[in-house]
């Protein structure tokens, strides 16, 4: 039997991720693969010590019936546990009558936009948000369930660091993850170690978080961190906003969503607070407002010794690169995008894809370009990551590739990216290496190797606390 001991290496973090979202979508029961009812059924029995059960994914086309299931067949499997089982296309549920009774629905009449059929549980288009709020309508306790389930997750993948996103993923007030995550942190039921990019909804939670004395607390294992905000929108749906028109669209370039005086009050108040900025922006257009508005307001605060970083800068071109770097500002970058986005690149930007994902050019520079995977946008698996970092391929679409060539990483770098720079973004550059994945392999040069990687075991401080 081979011994896996030697393939030891630091635990893995990523500076951008949903860890919320990461556990909620866990929760989600895939039925892709269900070719009958009854096998449906059969595959949701496993399922029945949860709250409620999500499903999603079944197609009655693939069924040799061709027939829906109904409300009766989901009966079947459970009368109490409210179920909605959503088709492959999103736009058609079936849900049992608990869920029903739920969803409170006396007629069918009530409903604008979309069905209900009250006797097959078949719901359709606008009347499925129905669903959304009840759904949504989440707990302390349901928080904390996900996000026990993202930290088994994670650390599967030998993630034993984030920085996250969490705080508008559900609609309850920002404090309440706090405190979901910050007790179960006490209970030592999490064990990756978190840095929250605390992310509002509007500039008044955010006078309150400041005002209530939150910047940088630190409850152990989680932190509160950077600032994160969302400047545009993404390249899929046209919304990031570009400087050009987008190629497919002529006419449109996109959104911004705040006026620059608004974003300027969120920089000064993070500038004042001493806290960094970690900003979404996809668009060339995006990036030059945070150049703007960030340079007028560390001018007006003196802020000096500032970390702010760009998530994603898909779009950033090479003068942009260089504003920067002579600025200052840092990259927080998704390789693993390229699975998705590669098919759609030459459509959205046409010649313009010559200057996106331009993340090797700026590692080169001075720029600190931390590994991220911006999960559960993507997998989050750092192997599938560096996979997509060192070819600039999708593994999914493979003949589409590579995006760059130029831009492709290697080990070596890629590795830095990950493991330096993304210290140097957590502010962790100075604390020692605690972490400690074991692989069943070593990590070769070769990205298919790579993307087969298994984590064996994770240690955080001398332990185990993950074994495969
Ligand atoms: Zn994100």
């Amino acid at each position: 039997m081979k011994k896996h001991g030697e393939y030891r290496i630091p635990g893995f973090m990523d500076s951008h991720l949903h860890y919320l979202g990461i556990g909620m979508q866990a929760d989600i029961i895939p039925l892709y693969h269900i070719t009958s009812v009854r096998e449906m059924m059969l595959h949701l029995k496993p399922h029945l010590h949860r709250p409620q059960m999500i499903g999603r994914g079944w197609n009655q086309n693939r069924f040799d019936d061709r027939l829906m299931p109904t409300k009766n067949d989901l009966d079947q499997v459970s009368r109490d546990i409210p179920m909605v089982m959503y088709r492959v296309c999103g736009h058609v549920a079936v849900v049992n009558s608990a869920m029903l009774e739920r969803l409170n629905i006396e007629s069918e009449s009530q409903i604008s936009g979309g069905s209900i059929d009250l006797e097959t549980g078949i719901i359709t288009e606008a009347a499925l948000r129905l669903i959304d709020d009840q759904l949504q309508a989440v707990g302390l306790e349901d928080i904390k369930r996900y996000l026990i389930q993202a930290d088994r997750l994670l650390l599967q993948e030998g993630l034993t660091d984030v920085m996250s996103d969490d705080f508008i993923v559900t609609p309850l007030p920002y404090e309440m993850i706090i405190q979901a995550i910050s007790e179960l942190k006490m209970e030592k039921k999490l064990h990756v170690r978190i840095t929250e990019q605390v992310h509002f909804r509007a500039l008044s939670d955010f006078e309150d978080f400041i005002a209530k004395g939150y910047p940088h607390r630190d409850y152990g294992g989680f932190r509160l961190g950077p600032l994160k905000l969302l400047l545009d929108g993404s390249l899929g749906g046209r919304t990031a906003r570009l400087n050009f028109d987008y190629h497919d669209a002529p006419g449109q370039r996109g959104m911004l969503v705040y006026p620059d005086e608004v974003l300027k009050r969120y920089f000064d108040l993070a500038n004042l607070a001493g806290m960094d900025c970690h900003i979404h922006a996809i668009g060339d257009g995006a990036i030059d407002q945070f150049l703007r508005v960030m340079r007028a307001s560390i001018k007006d605060t003196k802020r000096t010794d500032h970390r702010h970083a760009i998530i994603h800068a898909q779009l950033a071109t090479r003068a942009q690169i260089s504003e920067m770097q002579a600025l200052g500002v840092h990259a927080i970058v998704q390789p693993i995008f390229l699975e998705s986005d590669i098919a759609m690149l030459d459509d959205r930007l046409g010649a313009r894809k010559s200057e996106s994902y331009l993340f090797r050019t700026m590692a080169q520079s001075d720029i600190k370009v931390g590994m991220s995977t911006d999960a559960p946008v993507e997998s989050f698996s750092p192997f599938h990551n560096l996979y997509a970092a060192m070819t600039r391929q999708s593994a999914r679409d493979h003949q589409l590739g590579p995006h760059l060539q130029e831009e492709a990483f290697t080990l070596d770098e890629a590795l830095r990216c990950y493991q330096a720079h993304n210290r140097y973004l957590f502010r962790q550059e100075h604390e020692a290496f605690d972490s400690e994945i074991t692989l069943d392999r070593p990590l070769s040069d070769d990205p298919d190797e790579i993307r087969q990687t298994q984590v064996i075991e994770v240690r955080i401080k001398d332990e185990v606390v993950y074994h495969r």
